[in-house]
C-alpha cells in the first residue's frame, strides 16, 4: 500500500526501501525521504547526511532500464548542447559501480532506480503570475530542447505513448465517457475536430524530432533573481520524451501557459515569441499549433478525470483544477485567430488577405439618408442595453468605440473595446437587404432547425470564381430566414429594431464567423483580427470614408496639439514630448484615440479608478435632482462634512469645502494668519502647495525653480528632511530630530527680528519634490517647536491623503502627529474639483471675525454626492488595504530592480505612493533627469504611464489609482526592467 503523499505512480516502495537503495547502490547516507508527485514514476526528495539534497526516482514497471538510459542520454545532450547554452536540467548521479541506473527488486518486482541532482526553484504552477519575460523564456526553453535533442538517438523499444501530441484523439476517446459534464464533452469534441482537421491535413509534412514533450507548468522551475523577477532555473522529467512532431514541444508549453490567464492567447503568444527567436516554425507547424495545444489540455483533463474516477486519487484533481476553465475558453476561441496571433508574435508574415466582396445592392438602401443625419461626434456614452437618444450613426470595423464604456465587457487584463465589424445604430427601424447573393448557414449552436428571429445570421458568399468564400455575420438583425435559404442580392434579410444596433462582420471561415460572438476585442488582438476578418464597409455598400468612428478622427493628435498651442498658454505644459490623445479611461487604464490602452501609474486624482461607475452615477443623479451653492441648506453637505471629519483625529471636526488644493492651502494660511495675528510662514525646502499668488510664494518648488522670483518676504524655508540626498541619511536613527533643528533655527531667526510664525506648512510626504518621506520624529519635533512659538501646524494632504499610503488613511499618521489644520484635495472627488480644509472648532470660530467666507462651488450638492461615493468606494472595495498590499509588492520588486540597474539610485515610498530616483552615479547622486524623461517616454510607448517629478526631475513618480492590482504592478515593473535593459 502506498504511503500518503506520493503521486499517482505505482508507488509501492516505502521510504525505507528508497533510503536503502540509495545507500546500497549509490553510497548515499539518507537522513530523510520526502515524497514528490509523479504520474508513473515514484519520486522522492532525499536529505543526505552531508546536508545536500538529491532526487531519487523509482520507475514504473512499464519503464525499462533501457528507457531510463535513453532519458539519461537526453539529459546529457540537453545539459551540454554545443553553442546553445546548456539547459538547466538535473545531472544524473552515478552508482558506486559507475552506472547511471540500477535495477532493484522489491516485493518480487524489479524496477529501475536512479538518483539525480536537486534543482532549486518553485514550479511555474506555484507562481501566482507569469511575466511576459518568463513566458518568453518558457518558449526559449522549448526551442533549446528542440535544437539540442535534434541529434538524439531514437528511443529504444516502442516509440510513442498516451501523451503523444499526434495521438490526442485516441487518448481522448479512451476517457471521454468518464467526463460527466455534457458541456465539457462538447467542448472537447469540438477541439478534437479542429485537431483532426488540421493535423490530418499536415501531419505528413510536419518536421519530426525527439522532444521532451512535457514542458508543463509542473515540470519547469523558476527562481527569483535579485531584480525580483522570476526566471527559469530548471527543466524536469524526461520520462515522456519521444520521437514525434517537433512542434509538439512548443504545443505543450503553449498549452500550459494558457492556464490561469485572463488572456490565454496573449500569454501563449509570448511563449511562441520566445521559441521563434531561435527556432523556425513552418507554415504547417503554425497551422497545427493551437489545435495541438488545446487538444493537449483536453487529453490532460479527460485522462485525469478518468483516472481520478477509477483510482480515487487526488493528484489528478490538482492537475485539472485550472484545465477545464481554460478548455471552456479555448473552445470559444477561433483557431484562425490563434494562428494569426502566433504568426504575429513570431514575426512571420500573414497569409494573403481575404478576397473582397463587392456589393450589388447597398445593404441598407436608405443609409445615405441616415448618414446625412448621423452625428457620431455627439453620441453620448451609452451602456449596453440602453437606447441612444441621438440619431443614427455608423461605427467602424476594428476601431475603438470611444463612446461606449468597455467596463461591462471586460473582466481582468487589457480592456476590450475595438469593434468587430461595422455597427449601424438605428433610431427608427431600418430594413436591411442582402448586398450580394448568399446562403443561410445553420447555426451549429442551436439544435432547432428554426432560428430564433434575433439569433445571429450567418451567410456564406462565394466569389465569382468560387475560389474563396467568405462568411458574413449579422448580429442584432430581426430576421425570419431559416437555415438553407438561398438569398439573391437585394433580397430582404430582416430589420434593425428601433433603438438597437446592427453589427455586420465578415470572415474567411464559418468557424470564425460562428465563434466571433464577442462584440469587442483588445488592442493586442487587433492585428490578428485584421488578418482573419475583413472591413465590411465596402461589402455593405458604405463609402469607407463616411464610416467614421466619431470624435477620435475629427480631433486627432495633431489638431489637438495645434489648437492647444494656439489657444492655451504655453506655461501650461503637457506630459510627454510625444503625448497620446486621450479619449477614455477605465479603472487603472487610459485609452487614446486609436483605442490603445495605457496602464496609468500616475493619476492619484482618479483615486477609485477612471470612469468609476458609482462616482458617475452619484454625479449624474445628483446633477439631475439638485445643484446649488452652499449658502442654501441641503442634506448632502451636512452628511459629507460629518463623514469627512469622522475620518480625522478627534478635535479636527470642522470643515471648509473648497474646490482645489491651492485654494485649500491658501485658506489654511489665511486662517492661521488671522487666528495668530502673525504673517510669517515656515515652509519646507522643495515643497509645492499650489498655484494661487499666496501659495506660489510659499512653494520653493516654484519660486526657486525656472522663472521663479524668490520667496515672499513672509516665507521662511527650513531644510528639506531628505534621507536620500540630505545631510542625515536612512541609517541615522536620529535624522528626524536633527532635521527639525532647522525649524528651531528659523524660529530663532524670526525671534531676533521680533517676529513669531503664523504657521508651519508641510506636505505629510513631499510630492512634487520627488516622493520624499520624512525620517521618524521629524514632524513631531517640528510641530512642538512651532506650537511653542505660537504658530499653527498645517498638514498638506493634497497628494497623499485618503488611504493611498495603505497602512494609514492620512500621511501625518506616519509621523505620529495631529495637525491643527489639514488640507486635502486631488483624490477627494476622483477628478471632480473638490478640496477641503479641516480644523478644530476653536480655530474655525476664531477665524469668524464677522467677515463672510463664501465659496460658490465648494461643497455643492453634486460635489458632496461625489465625495460620498469616493468614500463608499474606498471603504466597500477595501482600496486602502489593496494599496498597502499592491504597494508593498511593487516596492519589493522595484527595490530588487535597483540591485540590477545602476541608474536606480533610490526606491522609496509607502502604499501606492512610490518614487524611483534615477542617478548617473550612485556616489555623486548626479540626477539623471534626461534619462528619467527618456524612460518615461519609452515606457509610454510600451503602454505604461509614469513620469519624472522632483526638484531635479529625476524621480519616476508612481501613484496610480488605488484600483491598481498586483498584475498591474508586475506589468509596470517588467516594462521598467525591459526599458532599463535596453541600449539607448
Ligand atoms: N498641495 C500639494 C502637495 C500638491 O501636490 C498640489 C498639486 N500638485 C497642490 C497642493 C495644489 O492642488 P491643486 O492643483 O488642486 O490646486
Amino acid at each position: 500500500m502506498a504511503e500518503p503523499g506520493w503521486g499517482a505512480g505505482e508507488a509501492d516502495w516505502s521510504s525505507r526501501d528508497i533510503a536503502d537503495a540509495a545507500m546500497d547502490g549509490f553510497g548515499l547516507d539518507v537522513v530523510k525521504v520526502r515524497p514528490l508527485g509523479g504520474e508513473l514514476d515514484q519520486n522522492a526528495l532525499l536529505d543526505l547526511a552531508d546536508g545536500s539534497r538529491v532526487v531519487a526516482k523509482v520507475s514504473a514497471t512499464s519503464t525499462s532500464v533501457h528507457d531510463v538510459r535513453w532519458q539519461h542520454d537526453l539529459l546529457e545532450l540537453a545539459s551540454s548542447s554545443q553553442g546553445l547554452g546548456a539547459l538547466p536540467v538535473p545531472r544524473v548521479i552515478r552508482s558506486v559501480d559507475g552506472a547511471s541506473v540500477v535495477e532493484r527488486v522489491r516485493h518480487g518486482i524489479s524496477r529501475a532506480f536512479w538518483i539525480q541532482t536537486f534543482l532549486e526553484g518553485r514550479t511555474l504552477a506555484q507562481l501566482n503570475s507569469h511575466s511576459r519575460t518568463l513566458l518568453e523564456q518558457w518558449g526559449a526553453i522549448a526551442a533549446g530542447l528542440v535544437r539540442s535533442l535534434a541529434a538524439a538517438p531514437m528511443p529504444p523499444g516502442v516509440n510513442g505513448h498516451h501523451w503523444d501530441g499526434l495521438k490526442a484523439p485516441q487518448a481522448v476517446a479512451l476517457g471521454l465517457a468518464a467526463v460527466e459534464d455534457a458541456q465539457h464533452r462538447k467542448e472537447v469534441n469540438r477541439i478534437i475536430d479542429w485537431f483532426a482537421g488540421k493535423v490530418d491535413t499536415h501531419e505528413g509534412v510536419l518536421p519530426r524530432s525527439v522532444v521532451h514533450h512535457d514542458l508543463n507548468d509542473f515540470n519547469i522551475l523558476a527562481t527569483m533573481g535579485s531584480d525580483g523577477a522570476h526566471s527559469i532555473s530548471g527543466v524536469l522529467d524526461f520520462a515522456d520524451a519521444l520521437h514525434t512532431a517537433r512542434i509538439g514541444e512548443l504545443a505543450v508549453a503553449v498549452a500550459y501557459s494558457m492556464l490561469r490567464k485572463s488572456d490565454p492567447l496573449v500569454a501563449a503568444s509570448a511563449v511562441v515569441r520566445g521559441y521563434s527567436r531561435t527556432q523556425e516554425i513552418t507554415d504547417e507547424e503554425f497551422a497545427v499549433l493551437f489545435p495541438m495545444a488545446a487538444a493537449r489540455l483536453c487529453v490532460n483533463a479527460v485522462t485525469w478525470t478518468q483516472r481520478t474516477l477509477s483510482s480515487g486519487q487526488g493528484y489528478g484533481r490538482e492537475r485539472m483544477m485550472h484545465t477545464w476553465p481554460t478548455i471552456e475558453r479555448l473552445a470559444q476561441t477561433p483557431p484562425d485567430l490563434a494562428e494569426a496571433m502566433f504568426r504575429d508574435a513570431a514575426g512571420a508574415g500573414q497569409p494573403a488577405q481575404m478576397a473582397s466582396m463587392v456589393p450589388v445592392t447597398p445593404a441598407v438602401p436608405d443609409l445615405a439618408r441616415l448618414l446625412a443625419v448621423a452625428r457620431p461626434d455627439e453620441c453620448e456614452v451609452i451602456e449596453p442595453g440602453q437606447t441612444r437618444s441621438t440619431d443614427e450613426a455608423v461605427g467602424r470595423h476594428l476601431a475603438a468605440d470611444s463612446r461606449r464604456s468597455p467596463r461591462r465587457t471586460t473582466e481582468m487584463g487589457e480592456p476590450k473595446n475595438m469593434r468587430l465589424g461595422v455597427e449601424i445604430f438605428a433610431a427608427s427601424p431600418i430594413d436591411v437587404v442582402a448586398p450580394i447573393r448568399g446562403f443561410v448557414e445553420a447555426d451549429e449552436a442551436l439544435a432547432a432547425p428554426e432560428r430564433p428571429m434575433s439569433a445571429p445570421l450567418i451567410l456564406r458568399h462565394e466569389t465569382d470564381d468560387g475560389s474563396r468564400p467568405a462568411w458574413s455575420r449579422w448580429d442584432g438583425l430581426t430576421s425570419t430566414l431559416t437555415a438553407g435559404a438561398i438569398i439573391k442580392a437585394g433580397d430582404p434579410l430582416g430589420f434593425i429594431p428601433a433603438g438597437s444596433v446592427l453589427r455586420v462582420s465578415l470572415y474567411g471561415s464559418k468557424l470564425t464567423a460562428t465563434l466571433a460572438s464577442g462584440a469587442r476585442v483588445s488592442c493586442s488582438e487587433q492585428r490578428a483580427w485584421s488578418v482573419i476578418s475583413m472591413d465590411p464597409a465596402e461589402f455593405l455598400g458604405l463609402d469607407a470614408t463616411t464610416v467614421e468612428s466619431g470624435a477620435s478622427t475629427a480631433w486627432g493628435l495633431e489638431r489637438v496639439i495645434e489648437t492647444r498651442e494656439t489657444h492655451f498658454a504655453r506655461s501650461q505644459r503637457s506630459y510627454f514630448t510625444r503625448p497620446m490623445n486621450l479619449v477614455g479611461g477605465n479603472g487603472s487604464w487610459l485609452m487614446d484615440d486609436a483605442g490603445r490602452w495605457y496602464l496609468d501609474a500616475i493619476n492619484n486624482v482618479s483615486h477609485v479608478g477612471h470612469g468609476n461607475a458609482r462616482v458617475v452615477e452619484a454625479a449624474s443623479s445628483q446633477m439631475r435632482r439638485l445643484n446649488t451653492n452652499s449658502r442654501f441648506v441641503y442634506p448632502g453637505i451636512a452628511q459629507y462634512a460629518e463623514r469627512l471629519t469622522a475620518r480625522l483625529p478627534e478635535g479636527l471636526d470642522v470643515a471648509f469645502l473648497v474646490c482645489t488644493g491651492s485654494e485649500a492651502n491658501d485658506l489654511a494660511v489665511r486662517i492661521a494668519r488671522q487666528v495668530t495675528g502673525n504673517a510669517d510662514v515656515l515652509v519646507v525646502d522643495g515643497a509645492y502647495h499650489g498655484n494661487t499668488s499666496v501659495v506660489t510664494g510659499l512653494s520653493p518648488n516654484r519660486y526657486k525653480g525656472p522663472g521663479g522670483t524668490g520667496p515672499d518676504p513672509t516665507t521662511f524655508e527650513v531644510e528639506q528632511p531628505n534621507p536620500y540626498r540630505g545631510r542625515f541619511g536612512y541609517s541615522d536613527p536620529d535624522a528626524g530630530r536633527k532635521y527639525a533643528a532647522s525649524v528651531a533655527a528659523q524660529i530663532a531667526n524670526l525671534k531676533r527680528r521680533g517676529r513669531t510664525p503664523a504657521a508651519f506648512i508641510a506636505e505629510s510626504a513631499m510630492g512634487t519634490a520627488g516622493s520624499i518621506f520624512f525620517p521618524d520624529g521629524y514632524l513631531e519635533n517640528a510641530f512642538s517647536m512651532v506650537r511653542d512659538a505660537g504658530g499653527l501646524c498645517i498638514a498638506d494632504e493634497v497628494q497623499v491623503g485618503f488611504g493611498r499610503l495603505g497602512d494609514v488613511f492620512w500621511g501625518f499618521e506616519t509621523q505620529g502627529v495631529v495637525p491643527d489644520i489639514v488640507t486635502m484635495g486631488k483624490p477627494m472627488g476622483n477628478g471632480h474639483p473638490m478640496a477641503a480644509v479641516v480644523t478644530t472648532r476653536e480655530i474655525a470660530d476664531s477665524f469668524d471675525s464677522g467677515m463672510k467666507y463664501f465659496n460658490t462651488f465648494g461643497g455643492n450638492p453634486v460635489s458632496c454626492a461625489i465625495g460620498a461615493a469616493v468614500l463608499d468606494e474606498i471603504e466597500e472595495r477595501k482600496l486602502q488595504s489593496q494599496a498597502e498590499l499592491t504597494g508593498a509588492h511593487l516596492k519589493e520588486i522595484l527595490v530588487r530592480l535597483g540591485h540590477k540597474h545602476e541608474l536606480i539610485g533610490d526606491v522609496r515610498g509607502r502604499g501606492l505612493y512610490l518614487g524611483v530616483e534615477l542617478v548617473r552615479n550612485r556616489s555623486t547622486k548626479e540626477p539623471a533627469d534626461a534619462e528619467a524623461l527618456m524612460v518615461s517616454e519609452l515606457m509610454k510607448d510600451e503602454g505604461i504611464i509614469v513620469y519624472p517629478t522632483g526638484t531635479y526631475n529625476n524621480v519616476l513618480k508612481i501613484k496610480p489609482p488605488l484600483t491598481f492590482g498586483v498584475d498591474d504592478a508586475d506589468l509596470l515593473a517588467a516594462v521598467l526592467d525591459e526599458v532599463l535593459t535596453r541600449d539607448w
